[in-house]
């Protein structure tokens, strides 16, 4: 591990933090920011590479630059995230060890993008050959897929991930990619009837209305209009820099690499297009004699088409919009619906419509792009990124749960990371204090009495429940649990006080406090959708709907209600926390990538750097630290006869460095302050 200069150069700052001299958020943030102003936007942060995004187009990406960076020892060249997605590859393919590849940072901040840099870096370095070529094609263009079906327009970014995904890559024993699997983490799926000011439905839509031929919107019923479908947002319909056509030929393409035959694609297309539909479906009161309203759909052309597209019986899906079956005790009552629950009954069935298109999407890929076998895997992970909108809903909830998780793993690891070397090294320390967010994570997640199973619970409990009810109950229940933490520390994160607006609840997350509105948190959560449409979707005379609602089989009711948004979240949250931290024999430790999305904004984690400088700043084997300062000292010079480690104790005793500043480990030397590093290499200068 060689020191370059260029991470040592003042001018542009330092490349790597721990070498920051001194060491404050303010020296941090002047060090992000000098860097930036010189284009360069990575920084480590000892093995955590850190960036910034830019927001234009650099030059750091060219094949020249992979040749730079490939085989070639991380400290050696400027940061960058090839130089974490070579270290990744070479232990994956050298060490036999399985990667994982951590990518956290708010929305907007470059994960997205920062993941596809790692597939195409890894894919420019593997092996070559027809058939890995193909893996590897197939492998990139899983992306634009998924993107047009789960990407969409936010204030925050013109190309927001609404999904959280987790790729492995499969590798063979010769470190050849075989092919992948990827899972995803539940789809923001209320963006599909509703969409915030301001940002758009998920690409697809616009993609197909602006880029399929005359002939296919025919066929699939649609107008080019975007302004005929209630579901498509129109303040913000066009945006600056997206090409909505073209793009839709890129994804065309790229299902077809994939493996999607035509009618597969066709399929899909009619899905979208029957999603559309759905939302131009209107309905009007119909009064019965009894005094109470009964829904009817208005205009009967949409829902005529939808049916058509999906091969629906029009009467049957008629029927489901204007009446509930609610099966209890072996008997089925029939009760009607008014017209708001006919609205929400249209809405729930376009939401699952769209979410569980998606989910097939993604099993799909999975069935083209699996290999047989595999011998090694290197996991990327990006995922949604922490938000804090004026807005917060049980979407952003369960986002920036899922970060605060990630926050968890990566506190947990690097510290442990830092600390088990001393051990292995024989290094003396004192443990580090640092800002542990399991009791946020414990807020939110705790089996009893955390807010996901409130959520539940209050989502189960017989009588009148409401989302001010629920709020009720944590108010209470976390007021209580508040009072008895506050007598074991002072950090509790539910924040209480009177100038709270109504209806809302605030967290302090580790980036910063939220504040939550409940409206729409029930709902959300239970994700009903009556039986009566998942029956006449399974009814449909189309293998892909029919399909998706396996529970609309009536051979097969079921009277257990199905698991809850929050319960399956939180239950793939955890599966992804095994399957970073597992095994550590087997496995290195996940390399991170943080994003910032601005230089100006606060940095958190930030602590992890002051936990690190409470250890120290600098460690390096005994040989190539030799190698690199014996021309120092006469008696090293120019060769040492004896251990290495022997010759840096002569070395570093010639030079009078004063003990305290270093200690010998078994293998490496370790030097508390970046002083001690640029001494020595202003002495080499001089030399
Ligand atoms: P996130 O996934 O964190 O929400 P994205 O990866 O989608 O963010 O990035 C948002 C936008 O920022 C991208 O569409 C792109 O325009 C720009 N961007 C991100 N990373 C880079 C980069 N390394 N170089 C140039 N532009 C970038
Ligand atoms: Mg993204």
């Amino acid at each position: 591990m060689e020191v370059k200069t260029s991470l040592l150069d003042n001018m542009i700052g330092v490349g790597d933090m721990v070498l920051l001299e001194p060491l404050s958020e303010d020296s941090f943030i002047d060090n992000l920011r000098k860097r930036f102003d010189h284009n360069e936007i990575y920084t480590y942060i000892g093995s955590v590479v850190i960036s910034i995004n830019p927001y234009r187009s650099l030059p750091i990406y060219t094949p020249d630059k992979v040749e730079e960076y490939r085989n070639r020892n991380f400290y050696e060249l400027s940061p960058h995230i090839y130089a974490l997605a070579d270290e990744a590859y070479r232990s994956l393919r050298d060490q036999d060890k399985d990667q994982c590849i951590l990518i956290t940072g708010e929305s907007g901040a470059g994960k997205t993008e920062a993941s596809k840099l790692v597939m195409s870096y890894v894919a420019a370095v593997c092996g070559k050959g027809q058939e890995v070529n193909k893996v590897k094609e197939q492998l990139l263009q899983s992306n634009p897929v998924l993107e047009a079906f789960g990407n969409a327009k936010t204030v925050r970014n013109d190309n927001s991930s609404r999904f959280g995904k987790y790729m492995d890559i499969e590798f063979d024993f010769k470190g050849d990619p075989l092919g992948g699997v990827i899972s995803n983490y539940l789809l923001e799926k209320s963006r599909v009837v509703k969409q915030p000011r301001g940002e758009r439905n998920f690409h697809v839509f616009y993609q197909l209305l602006s880029g399929a031929s005359d002939d296919t919107l025919k066929k699939l019923k649609l107008e080019r209009d975007f302004s005929k479908y209630n579901y498509l947002s129109l303040d913000s319909a066009a945006v600056n820099g997206l090409d909505d056509a073209a793009n839709f030929r890129t994804v065309r393409n790229a299902m077809q690499i994939v493996g999607f035959m035509e009618d597969e694609m066709q399929s899909v297309l009619e899905l979208v297009a029957a999603v559309l539909k759905l939302g131009n479906i209107e309905f009007k009161p119909e009064s019965r004699c009894n005094g109470t309203d009964e829904s009817r759909v208005k205009d009967k052309n949409d829902l005529k088409e939808m049916c058509e597209l999906l091969g629906i019986e029009q009467s049957v899906l008629e029927r489901a919009f204007s009446y509930r079956t609610v099966e209890a005790k072996m008997e089925k009552v029939s009760t009607t619906l008014n017209v708001s629950q006919a609205y929400y009954a249209r809405d729930a069935l376009a939401k699952n419509l769209y979410s569980r298109l998606f989910s097939w999407l993604v099993t799909r890929i999975n069935e083209s792009i699996k290999a047989k076998t595999r011998h090694k895997v290197m996991g990327v992970l990006d995922i949604y990124g922490f938000e804090i909108f004026e807005d917060n809903s049980f979407e952003q909830f369960i986002i920036n749960y899922c970060n605060e998780k990630l926050q968890q793993i990566f506190i947990e690891l690097t510290l442990r990371e830092e600390q088990e070397e001393y051990v292995r090294e024989g290094i003396e320390w004192t443990n580090i204090e640092y800002f542990n967010n399991a009791v946020i994570c414990d807020l939110i997640e705790n089996n009893q009495n955390g807010i996901l199973a409130m959520l539940d619970e209050e989502c189960l409990r017989p009588g009148t429940v409401t989302d001010e009810t629920f709020l009720d109950k944590l108010n209470t229940v976390c007021a209580e649990h508040q009072h008895f933490e506050s007598r074991l520390s002072k950090n509790s994160k539910f924040l209480t006080d009177h100038s709270l607006p109504h209806n809302c609840f605030r967290i302090q997350h580790y980036a910063g406090k939220v504040l939550y509105r409940v409206e729409g948190f029930m709902d959300k959560n239970n994700d009903l959708l009556y039986r009566d449409l998942s029956q006449a979707m399974y009814k449909a005379n189309h293998s892909l709907i029919k399909q998706l609602f396996p529970e609309g089989n009536p051979a097969k009711v079921n009277l257990k209600r199905p698991p809850t948004a929050g319960f399956q979240f939180r239950a793939s949250v955890g599966t992804l926390m095994k399957t970073c931290i597992q095994s550590p024999r087997q496995k290195s430790l996940p390399h991170f990538h943080r994003l910032f999305w601005s230089v100006i904004k606060r940095v958190p984690g930030l602590m992890e750097t002051e936990g690190e400088r409470a250890g120290y700043a600098f460690r390096q084997t005994y040989e190539p630290c030799l190698e690199r300062y014996k021309m120092l000292c006469k008696r090293t010079w120019p060769h040492w006869r004896g251990p290495a480690r022997e010759g840096v104790e002569v070395l570093m005793t010639d030079l009078q460095v004063p003990p305290e500043e270093f200690s010998y480990g078994r293998s490496k030397i370790f030097i508390r302050n970046p002083r001690t590093l640029f001494f020595l290499e202003e002495r080499r200068k001089q030399c």
